[in-house]
């Protein structure tokens, strides 16, 4: 039986009647409880940290839980295969970077099956195709449409077998070609399978013990939360803060997967909660901001003395939606002549050569001067849905940025984050004065 996940699909734990509260680690039943676990690369980095991931999964299944693990590559792994498709070819065929990139959690998948079995632990690997995992056909940034559960499912009630399964990695079913998810994606992988078995909690077992105010590498006094609610964790992610990939706070949020993040260093006889990705209610008390995240994936473009008449806009920005490529932030200047206006605009740096060479081929059409050109950039963002019932909140930032000397290039807002442009040289000093500037830092 097949859990469609796109569109919309619905089933997972609320389908299984799983009380919403309390939200703490304890499951409903805590003899009977199913569970997925997925462990990340620096978890997995190597054979005594796969054992060390199989300690945890073996006091979940002592305990008498049914268990799905879901393991990335070894850190490092899924760069070198990337950087090994670049090397046979700079542009290659999607599908066969599939069939590479995807080879990193076939080994650790593998791996760790035997060390269970070697701990007495009944246990079974399973590759994307296998389970199986079925994707669009988006070579290397496919999306899941839906799972089939039932197999993993047989074997923890025929054979209390715990399933290791192959994060990232799934299925193009009209080809049946191996995809991958993006990266970051065995996140959405666990996520997904969650509910596709109707498990009770996904835990997301990383090299940090939750998600904190901001990226804890960059500031070292940042906060871990006990909560955040989907729709924060949801901009946080989307503006860069790497714990989780954008597309599994997606599914928890539609599939109502109770999920936690939690650190594959703590004791694994006596680990931490983490944190819980929940509703907003949920949570008791609110900052106004709850998190900073920053983005190093940005590219500026200046075009200078664009014709400041009807259609220029379109001109620009339509070329731009028709190669697929995403302009987020937007500012236009008129110039001191008055006839002319200056705007300038953000795309993804992957997708920055590509803008570069559609505009300067409209360049009649859309009739500016000059083009130039910034990867040097930084989007450094403040997310809080208290920001929905306080003004001024931004305008804070705007002040404190300038106290530092630090240049606002564009800026962005919506209704529970705003967005700065800066240069990439002021990243830290950014970050860490919106992170005092909004009470977030931990007492010292
Ligand atoms: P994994 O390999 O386990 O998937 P990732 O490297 O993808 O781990 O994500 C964990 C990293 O995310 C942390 O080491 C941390 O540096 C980074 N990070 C960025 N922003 C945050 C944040 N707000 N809270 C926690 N970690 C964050
Ligand atoms: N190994 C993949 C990556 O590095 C997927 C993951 O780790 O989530 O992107
Ligand atoms: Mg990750």
């Amino acid at each position: 039986m097949y859990t469609r996940l796109l569109p919309g699909g619905h089933s997972g734990p609320a389908a299984r009647g799983i009380a919403k509260v309390p939200i703490d680690i304890e499951v409903a039943d805590p003899v009977m409880a199913r569970l997925v676990m997925k462990f990340g690369g620096t978890s997995v980095a190597n054979v005594d940290r796969i054992r060390n991931v199989a300690r945890h999964v073996k006091r979940e299944a002592d305990a008498g839980h049914d268990v799905a693990v879901v393991v990335s590559a070894m850190s490092g792994k899924t760069n070198e295969l990337v950087g090994w498709c670049r090397e046979a070819a700079p542009l290659h065929d999607a599908r066969e970077y599939d069939a590479v990139v995807a080879s990193g959690e076939q080994v650790t998948a593998g791996l760790l099956a035997i060390v269970l079995q070697e701990m007495g632990i009944q246990a079974r690997s399973w590759m994307g195709w296998q389970v199986p995992i079925l994707t669009d056909g988006a070579h290397g940034v496919a999306r899941i449409t839906g799972i089939d559960g039932s197999g993993i499912i047989r074997h923890f009630e025929e054979r209390k077998e715990v399933a290791v399964v192959a994060g990232f990695q799934g299925m193009h079913e009209p080809t049946r070609r191996i995809s991958t998810l993006g990266r970051g994606g065995s996140d959405t992988s666990a996520v997904a399978l969650t509910a596709a078995i109707g498990a009770d909690r996904c835990d997301i077992y990383t090299d940090v013990d939750g998600v904190y105010t901001t990226d804890p590498r960059i500031v070292p006094h940042a906060r871990r939360l006990d909560r955040v609610s989907f729709e924060e964790m949801l901009e946080l992610a989307s503006l860069g803060a790497k714990v989780l990939q954008v597309r599994s706070v997606e599914l928890a949020m539609t599939q109502k997967v109770r999920t936690f993040v939690r650190s594959s260093f703590d004791d694994p006889l006596d680990p931490k909660p983490g944190t819980l990705i929940c509703d907003e209610e949920d949570i008791l008390e609110n900052n106004v901001i709850t998190g900073i995240a920053y983005s190093k994936d940005e590219a500026q473009i200046t075009l200078r003395r664009v014709a400041d008449k009807p259609g220029v806009a379109a001109a620009i920005f339509v070329p731009m939606a028709e190669a697929n490529i995403n302009v987020d932030m937007i500012i236009q200047v008129v110039s001191d002549d008055t006839t002319t206006t200056d705007i300038t605009f953000t795309v993804g740096s992957a997708d920055f050569e590509r803008a570069k060479a559609i505009l300067e081929s409209s360049r009649d059409k859309i009739g500016f001067a000059t083009l130039e050109g910034a990867t040097d950039v930084v989007k450094v963002s403040a997310i809080g849905i208290g920001m929905r019932s306080h003004a001024g909140v931004a305008a804070r930032a705007f002040q404190a940025l300038a106290e530092k000397g630090i240049n606002i290039r564009a800026i962005t807002t919506s209704e529970i984050k705003f967005s700065v442009l800066i240069d990439s040289a002021y990243t830290e000093l950014a970050v860490r004065t919106l992170h005092s500037l909004y009470g977030l830092d931990k007492p010292q």
